[in-house]
């Protein structure tokens, strides 16, 4: 069954959504992106996305598409017509289209693109993946250096993504100067002892939205959390391993490059962070 999209405030059947050729989130990757998770028909953590999205858009000097209330709405509608009980809301905003292409930035009556769409993934809360775990490899973070914009130039984590698959692993993580950095779509964490270790907040990672939340349930759980850099070796030393996201929730990671960590069985802290801000976000999902 056809998906019902949003393009530039139009409600509209996939097949008959359109962006131009010219758009400048086509030719340059000239926009910025967010994913929002449904759980049971309800958005996760709206608040934390718009606020991030309007950073990027800040960061970047892109005019923003329209209020929070109205990509509130926006999302809402899009929930309601799709029937989505779990699942994810992709929006991107773009530069928006000049009608030719030119590096320079447009003038401000080049109005951005809005785009959203819906994926459905029943019950994707309950991953079989969280059970067993996932394997991770490690390469080389060649990316830009403001990955804390949340921009759509997704060639380099796609490109990790299938190096991992070749290595007949889930995903990669990226390391820059011998330290981790993140996952290609996702924050990275050790625990060691009752520590729990991630990369701290800087222009080389993107501040998951997921990230905060988790770090403060951890906290409140009377964890300890270290935010700094860490690199692959300590990760093989580690008790426990896993990642963030907004669709993968808490994630337990089982091994790096070839090397169980800890047992090669998903993690009791994990395992714990992942119910929580499972019940948490469940309780305060809009
Ligand atoms: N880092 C990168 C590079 C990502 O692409 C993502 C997910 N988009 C994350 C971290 C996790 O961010 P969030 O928890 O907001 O989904």
């Amino acid at each position: 069954m056809s998906r019902t999209v949003y393009v530039n405030g139009e409600y509209l059947p996939e097949e008959e959504a359109k962006v131009s050729i010219f758009d400048r989130g086509f030719l340059m990757s000239d926009a910025v992106y967010e994913v929002t998770s449904v759980l049971g028909g309800k958005l996760i953590d709206f608040a934390g996305h718009a606020a991030r999205l309007a950073r990027s858009l800040g960061e970047l000097d892109m005019a923003s598409p329209c209020s929070d209330e109205e990509l509130l709405a926006i999302h809402r509608e899009l929930v309601t017509r799709n029937g989505i009980t779990d699942g994810m809301i992709y929006l991107q905003v773009t530069r928006g289209n000049p009608g030719d292409r030119d590096f320079a930035f447009p003038p401000a009556s080049v109005k951005p693109t809005l785009v959203l769409f819906t994926q459905s993934k029943p019950g994707m809360a309950d991953s079989p993946m969280a059970k067993v775990g996932m394997k991770v490899i490690s390469i080389e973070d060649i990316r830009w250096g403001r990955r804390d914009i949340k921009t759509v130039q997704l060639l380099y984590p796609s490109m990790g993504k299938m190096m991992a698959k070749k290595a007949g692993a889930d995903d990669a993580w990226l390391v820059e100067d011998g330290y981790v950095t993140e996952g290609t779509s996702n924050n990275a964490y050790i625990v060691k002892g009752n520590k729990v270790i991630t990369r701290d907040l800087s222009d080389d990672i993107l501040h998951g939205i997921t990230r905060a939340a988790v770090l403060r349930f951890a906290r409140e759980a009377q964890m300890e959390v270290e935010e700094r850099a860490f690199t692959i070796d300590e990760a093989k030393a580690a008790d426990e391993a896993f990642i963030t996201s907004a669709s993968t929730f808490v994630m337990p990671v089982v091994e790096m490059d070839g090397t169980a960590i800890g047992t090669g069985k998903p993690g009791p802290v994990a395992a714990r962070l992942r119910e929580i801000y499972l019940d948490e976000m469940r309780k305060a999902a809009i």
